[in-house]
């Protein structure tokens, strides 16, 4: 029987704790969100990270420009916002319009008030093995999940798919800082199932539908961290969660499973940022 890793439950859990930690603090957390253009699902992600925060005591404020806004001015906007005593995170919800230079963007924040951990700063520290001020959120999620639920990572082959910045690298990275042995799959992989087949953890980081039937040896510990929608309309996972899950040790379902935790993290995240010395 595999167990089901249950994202809602453990980021509720951590929730409950941090609310606590959050109302000891002298001066509150103050998160500043970016939102540029009308992206629906950004509009949606944005609205929800404010609204957790504002349930945890965090206050939050989203700064909204429309798509045709300069690079130029959001840099200027960051700046301004680095230099604010009173904003202790900053986050740009991505994607961002494609005339603006996203690494600009994200080089241009603070390391200490990097909320999402993906400033050349906080990856560098990462990848050098040392701790930055605050793990990519995501990764994070992932990585409390797998401890929550006491599942060993040091010696295990873990195989990632999806090589993106924000999940598939820094997750393999932190897999490997934690003594696993690690393979980093993508679209030019080839036979993707051989490799599959000799993992103990696979995390799953595409959006699309890649990990099925037989793609898996027996007992093996999947993290679905894809969403998308389906040919039904209904939110997905990469994983074929009812195929694969007769044979898994630990699956996480989709929604439920890492998409809350990648929130509970930013929380996380957040409050960590506010209490560095
Ligand atoms: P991304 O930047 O689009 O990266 C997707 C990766 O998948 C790329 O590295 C790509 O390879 C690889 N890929 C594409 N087709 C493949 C195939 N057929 N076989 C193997 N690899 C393939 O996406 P992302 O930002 O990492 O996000 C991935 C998924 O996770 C999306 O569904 C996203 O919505 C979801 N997500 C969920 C959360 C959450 O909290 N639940 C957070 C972040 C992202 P190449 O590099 O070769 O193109």
């Amino acid at each position: 029987m595999t167990t089901i890793l249950d994202g809602k439950k453990l980021r509720d859990e951590i929730f409950e704790e941090l609310k606590g930690k959050i109302e000891k603090l002298s001066v509150k957390p103050s998160l500043a969100v970016i939102l540029v253009g009308d992206n629906p699902s950004s509009k949606i992600y944005v609205n929800n990270k404010k609204k957790c925060a504002e349930k945890l005591g965090i206050n939050s404020i989203v700064i909204s420009y429309p798509a045709d806004i300069t690079e130029k001015e959001l840099l200027n906007k960051i700046q301004e916002l680095n230099d604010d005593k009173n904003i202790t995170a900053i986050l740009v919800q991505l994607p961002l319009p494609d005339h603006i230079d996203k690494f600009k963007v994200i080089d241009a924040i603070s390391p200490k008030k990097d909320v999402d951990g993906l400033t050349p700063y906080n990856s560098g520290k990462l990848f050098a093995g040392e701790k930055p001020y605050v793990y990519p959120c995501t990764p994070k999620g992932i990585l409390l999940m797998l401890d929550h639920y006491g599942i060993e990572i040091e010696g295990k082959h873990a195989v990632v798919i999806g090589r993106s910045n924000l999940v598939g690298k820094p997750v393999a990275q932190m897999l490997l800082n934690r003594n696993a042995t690690v393979t980093l799959c993508h679209s030019k992989t080839k036979n993707l199932t051989e490799i599959t087949k000799t993992a103990d953890i696979l995390i799953s980081a595409v959006g699309k539908k890649v990990v099925g039937e037989n793609m898996l040896k027996n007992n093996c510990v999947v993290i679905d961290v894809g969403i998308f929608r389906g040919e039904n309309g209904k939110i997905c996972g990469d994983v074929d969660f009812d195929k694969v899950a007769k044979t898994t040790s630990y699956i996480s379902p989709v929604p439920g499973g890492v998409g809350p935790m990648t929130i509970a993290s930013l929380m996380l995240n957040t409050f960590e940022l506010a209490t560095i010395e």
